[in-house]
């Protein structure tokens, strides 16, 4: 669904993605771990365009990334991202927040996109919270909110970078089980994230980076209990 060939960016003299190639199949879930500055954001960045690549190419559903305009704005609604911090708009409603990039990006009808939203609110567990404003939700409940709002453009991937990381521990679970069971529906994703135990339960594999190159990469049980490389040994010494 997604194949990435080659990527490179550097930001003036800096290499922060040196070469990397990932293909992402229909269906399948990459987790995408790795220290500090590894790249992880970049490449999330990359794949709907947030960031423009140095060389190399993206081709996501047969398509090449759009250098701008109308087909990038295509491209971006398929290609629902959910970040660290939520991104909410504050000032509007939870169903707004859901509602207004289908109604004005999708033209899809105001009844319909209403109808819409209250069934994601259901399945991120919110069916309640419809009317609040973000700063009313804790933090775990708008990251669900914002996970809502991705799919309620019908996205073909699912990028999640560090969706839980700003989150009290307490949270982490509630964002990662409506994660999961995305993940169970088929949805293609790739998830940044620190959390060790969903890359290995929830993956089908799992991408190991450091320094703007992807180092090792593979089914996540094989992965966790027997690296390959050096560096992905000692990453794991210091996150397990
Ligand atoms: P973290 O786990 O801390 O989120 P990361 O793996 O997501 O790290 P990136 O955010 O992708 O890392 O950053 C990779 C490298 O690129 C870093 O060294 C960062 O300083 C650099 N970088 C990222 N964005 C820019 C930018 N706009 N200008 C210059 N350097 C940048
Ligand atoms: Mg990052």
């Amino acid at each position: 669904l997604v194949r990435i060939s080659e990527v490179t960016k550097r930001f003036g003299d800096f290499t922060a993605l040196d070469g990397v190639s990932l293909d992402i199949r229909q269906g399948e879930v990459v987790a995408v771990i790795g220290a500090s500055g590894s790249g992880k954001s970049t490449l999330c960045r990359t794949i709907n365009r947030l960031e423009t690549i140095t060389s190399g190419s993206i081709i996501i559903d047969g398509t090449p990334l759009p250098e701008e305009g109308a087909e990038l704005a295509q491209l971006r609604a398929e290609v629902g991202m959910v970040f660290q911090s939520f991104n909410l708009f504050p000032h509007r409603t939870v169903l707004d927040n859901i509602t207004l990039a289908p109604i004005n990006v999708r033209g899809i009808p105001k009844d319909k996109a209403v109808a819409r939203a209250h069934e994601l609110l259901e399945r991120v567990g919110l069916a309640d919270q419809a009317a609040k404003r973000p700063g009313q939700l804790s933090g775990g409940q708008a990251q669900r909110v914002a996970i809502a709002r991705a799919l309620a453009m019908d996205p073909k991937i699912m990028l999640f970078d560090e969706p839980t990381s700003a989150l009290d521990p307490e949270m982490i679970n509630e964002v990662l089980d409506v994660i999961g069971d995305l993940a169970a529906t088929g949805m293609t994703m790739l998830v940044v994230t620190h959390e060790m135990g969903f890359a290995r339960n929830v993956a089908d594999r799992v991408v190991f980076m450091d320094a703007g190159q992807i180092v090792e990469e593979g089914d996540p049980a094989t992965f966790f209990t027997s690296p390959r490389t050096e560096r992905a040994r000692d990453f794991l010494s210091k996150v397990l």
